[in-house]
């Protein structure tokens, strides 16, 4: 079963065999708790890591609030300063923006620089089917596409690969010589995409801020492949989800120092690209025409909700992934969709519905680690209860805010069960009547409960109801 058929199955089947796989659990716990100690050590100061997060979570709520307005307002900026505007209001549009930017220039060859949304419209597969090559150049990434995966991680693509397997990957594919030194297969990946650079007719690249005051692009990299995309071939194509906007400038200070030390405990970042526009007149480098492409798929329908909006917030540093028991058991890989973890469970369900994300939310202990990590102060279990409160609502119920998929895992008997358990539990006699009865039944108690067997013994009811050891115990 492919990522792209409904992930809910897909997560179910996957989560199991992930669960069995010794080996990667052994990484994943490896590589979590080393990132999990870094970001301790980074933000070990209580009282300015809560001051940031109240002033990071501020500036999104804020830019949030304002989106209509701060989105022309960069529009109007960019434009301004040469750059191509265009808004997609799904993957289809998306790419075929990109695909006739690319048709206007003849391109057949695309370099990238890593972009999240990219992998969200496959867009890859779309332009191989035109005839144009996509060429990954973060080296993540590119050692992926090799291996014909996709990321299992938003900021760390290939955390789910072993040296060993990287270097399988090269011999293979580049032709080098095995060897288990991490500096000779980057530097073999490296001088690999030195030439696509070169020969590249387009570079794309993803957005990590938008700031609606002056047009700046803000991309924050650690290997120096976004700035080449960007400024080597002579066309440069950004994609970005619509929510990525800021006010100002200003905003990006608090949120890139977060970003960074939420994500794998590093203060700054090798690079830190400021994005202006394409090359201007007398200058030496940089694209000579520059696009930025707006997608919504789906982010319009958490924008119309006010609780739902939070999710908008998120700045893609991964912190709640790095610190999910579920995803630390399972990767990425599982989830088959772009985002996994608990950022995924509460996007893709707008991003792809609830008919095909349902199961998603209830991959989750609610334990509450991703909303006590994350830097912008998302109340992510809130929004996996909410997520899986639609997922069971009446399809036909009609509410301000529907979400595509609505219902998806409704069940009427689940539904009479829970009303039933309700009624009984809100009235004295019924639960005292309940309550005595199960105490007294409890030897015809299945010893197979559904799926909770699997892993658990029998729930069975106590010898005696709270009622009567609270008597008995007052009595002594
Ligand atoms: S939800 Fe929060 S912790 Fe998770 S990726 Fe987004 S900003 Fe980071």
């Amino acid at each position: 079963m492919k990522p792209t058929e409904a992930a809910s199955r897909y997560f179910k089947i996957e989560a199991v065999k992930a669960l069995d796989d010794n080996h990667l659990r052994h990484s994943l716990r490896g590589a979590m708790d080393g990132l999990m100690s870094k970001r301790r050590a980074t933000l070990a100061n209580e009282e300015e890591l809560q001051r940031l997060r109240t002033v990071c979570e501020g500036i999104r709520q804020h830019a949030l609030s304002r989106l209509p307005e701060l989105l022309e307002q960069l529009e109007d900026k960019l434009t301004e300063l040469g750059v191509h505007v265009h808004y997609a209001e799904d993957k289809q549009e998306a790419c075929t923006i990109i695909h006739q930017i690319a048709q206007a220039h003849e391109a057949k060859l695309m370099v990238k620089g890593k972009s999240m949304v990219s992998e969200e419209i496959h867009l890859n597969e779309f332009l191989a089917e035109q005839g144009v090559e996509a060429v990954e150049s973060d080296m993540g990434e590119y050692i992926l596409q090799l291996a014909h995966e996709k990321p299992t991680h938003i900021v760390m693509p290939a955390i789910h690969k072993t040296k060993d397997q990287v270097s399988e990957l090269f011999h293979e594919h580049l032709g080098s010589p095995l060897t288990d030194d991490v500096d000779e297969l980057i530097r073999v990946g490296r001088s690999a995409l030195r030439d696509v650079y070169r020969q590249a007719d387009l570079g794309l690249s993803g957005v990590n801020f938008a700031v609606a005051e002056t047009g700046t692009l803000c991309l924050v990299e650690n290997e120096g492949n976004g700035r080449l995309s960007t400024t080597v071939p002579p066309v440069h194509i950004a994609i970005t989800g619509i929510e990525k906007v800021v006010a100002q400038l200003s905003d990006v200070v608090p949120l890139y120092s977060l970003l960074t030390r939420s994500a794998i405990g590093q203060n700054i970042t090798t690079y830190f690209n400021m994005i202006t526009g394409p090359r201007r007149h007398q200058e030496l480098d940089g694209p000579q025409e520059m696009h930025l492409v707006l997608l919504d798929n789906g982010r319009t329908q958490a924008y119309a909700d006010e609780q739902m909006r939070q999710t908008l917030q998120c700045i893609r540093c991964g912190a709640c992934m790095n610190h999910c028991p579920v995803y630390t058991r399972v990767g990425g890989a599982a989830y088959g969709t772009t985002y996994p973890g608990p950022i995924g469970e509460i996007i893709s369900p707008h991003l792809m519905g609830l008919d095909d994300t349902h199961d998603l939310p209830t991959a989750s202990s609610l334990c509450g680690a991703c909303a006590e990590v994350c830097p912008v102060r998302i109340p992510i279990p809130d929004l996996l209860i909410r997520l899986r409160t639609e997922a069971q609502r009446s399809p036909n119920e009609v509410v301000p805010h529907p979400i595509r998929g609505q219902g998806a895992a409704h069940s009427v008997s689940e539904q009479m069960a829970w009303r039933l358990f309700a009624g009984v539990s809100s009235h004295a006699f019924g639960y005292r009547l309940a309550t005595q009865m199960a105490t007294r039944l409890r030897a015809l108690t299945p010893k197979r409960q559904l799926g909770w067997t699997q892993n658990h013994v029998p729930l069975r009811p106590a010898a005696k109801t709270l009622h009567q050891m609270v008597k008995e115990k007052n009595n002594t």
